[in-house]
């Protein structure tokens, strides 16, 4: 599979990432009876393929209605329609049954192969490429692109020059550089004449002021709310002059510089977005089901039940332990008091602390820690039911490198089979 390149073969196709998008276009193709082409810089294909879904792979989402599933992408939901009814999650199911990997269905909908091994994935893509005859380039660059006259002439690799009679760039993002995903493609795009939005790390953790955050490392919370708030005037950062702009309610994670886990990775293009203008903040309510004045009285009642009781022995039924020392240190109440002793000031600092805790997000965990990128080619420029460019004649563009990003949970993998499937179905 490593060889050098014969100068100037002339492929029907050549595909420019071995990636998810990258392998599903060439295998499209090549299906088709195309002499297809697929480069990879890396000494192996799917290198973030195979870190997905931490390593299990969440291949796809067994959502069936593809007007909902197209839902999840947000803005850009209408330009992917036409790759999703050409290539469904059914028939991704289909397809790698056809690669010998039975899959099955979890919580929220989420496919992952039997085996739980992103590997086993990785195994029956490189099968199927095989097998439909795909000449496979790996350890091979793509320095520049060369165009005359709105047609790409030929590819500039370290191994030689290539030419071909269409070319696919899936060189996806910029998130999980390691990988290979560093953004090459976009800058070929720019060149060549295609709008670039500005990529943006998403799905990702985020990184907050409050140093004492260390403390709650490995803290998972269940069934908490948490909203999103927004200086209206960053010049002036008092609590009153935030304003709420998004909320959630589920899981979240404390890690060792912030937060992350489902409702912040949800959360994090938004922030990412805010960010620029200044910090924002995330409120955390620990007690949804309950509010203030139910909140209160049930303090209230604990605090007369258990009156001999020191505050920092009164919180368990309350609070996860992890986070009772900090809540305690924050709420400034003396932690020997006996409760009954707890003044109505000290209650409602408790109550503002269980109800309203209060971070300052500085920063995303960039593009090292992203799942996503956010941004990427303007899809104004590209046909969406043939993924092809309308800039350059024979250009396709599919996966992560479009300005295309869903939430966590098989989507962002069936962008690409969707895309690299439709890319591959080119006619020339
Ligand atoms: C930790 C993690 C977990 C994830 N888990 C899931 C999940 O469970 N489910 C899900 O749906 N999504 C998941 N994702 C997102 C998903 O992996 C990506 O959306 C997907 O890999 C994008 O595929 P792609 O083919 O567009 O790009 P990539 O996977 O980034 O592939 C692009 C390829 O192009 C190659 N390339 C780049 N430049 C050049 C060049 N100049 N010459 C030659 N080759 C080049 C790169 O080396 C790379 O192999 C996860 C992402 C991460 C980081």
């Amino acid at each position: 599979m490593n060889k050098n390149i014969t100068q100037n073969q002339n492929y029907d196709l050549t595909v420019i990432g071995g990636g998810p998008a990258g392998m599903m276009t060439a295998i499209s193709a090549a299906s088709k009876g195309k002499d297809v082409a697929l480069i990879e810089k890396n000494r192996r294909l799917g290198q973030k393929l195979l870190l997905t879904g931490k390593g299990r792979c969440n291949i796809t989402n067994a959502e069936n209605d593809i007007k909902k599933f197209a839902k999840e992408y947000g803005k850009n939901a209408h330009f992917l329609l036409p790759a999703l009814y050409n290539f469904t999650p059914q028939d991704t199911l289909h397809f790698f049954m056809q690669c010998g990997i039975n899959t099955k269905i979890e919580r929220g909908n989420r496919v992952f192969p039997q085996s739980d091994k992103a590997s086993d994935v990785l195994r029956g893509l490189v099968k199927m490429l095989n097998k439909q005859n795909v000449e496979i380039l790996l350890n091979t660059k793509v320095v520049s692109i060369i165009s005359k006259n709105n047609t790409i002439k030929k590819i500039n690799t370290d191994k030689g020059d290539i030419i071909s009679k269409n070319y696919v760039v899936a060189t996806g993002g910029l998130s999980y550089p390691e990988t290979g995903s560093t953004g090459d493609g976009y800058k070929w795009a720019e060149k060549l004449g295609h709008k670039l939005i500005l990529p943006r790390p998403a799905l990702v953790g985020v990184i907050v002021k409050e140093k004492w955050i260390k403390q709650l490392q490995g803290l998972s919370l269940k069934n908490v709310k948490i909203t999103l708030h927004q200086p209206s005037d960053p010049d002036h950062l008092h609590p009153s002059s935030y304003k709420k702009l998004d909320e959630k309610f589920g899981e979240a994670l404390f890690t060792n510089v912030g937060m992350s886990g489902p409702i912040i990775l949800d959360m994090s293009k938004k922030i990412g977005g805010l960010l620029q203008y200044g910090p924002c903040k995330l409120v955390i309510d620990f007690k949804p089901a309950l509010d203030f004045t139910q909140l209160d009285k049930r303090l209230l009642n604990d605090f007369q039940e258990f009156d001999k009781k020191m505050f920092k022995n009164s919180l368990n039924q309350l609070l996860p332990s992890k986070i009772i020392p900090l809540i305690i240190e924050l709420s400034k109440i003396n932690p020997e008091k006996r409760v009954n002793q707890i003044t109505r000031n000290e209650r409602s600092r408790l109550l503002h602390l269980l109800k309203e805790f209060e971070l300052t997000v500085t920063k995303t965990e960039g593009f090292e820690k992203a799942i996503v990128t956010a941004g990427g080619i303007e899809l104004t420029e590209i046909d969406s039911k043939t993924m092809k460019s309308k800039i350059i004649d024979n250009l396709y563009l599919a996966g992560e490198i479009l300005d295309i990003d869903g939430p966590t949970g098989g989507y962002n993998l069936q962008m690409c089979w969707s895309t690299g499937s439709l890319a591959g179905k080119f006619r020339s």
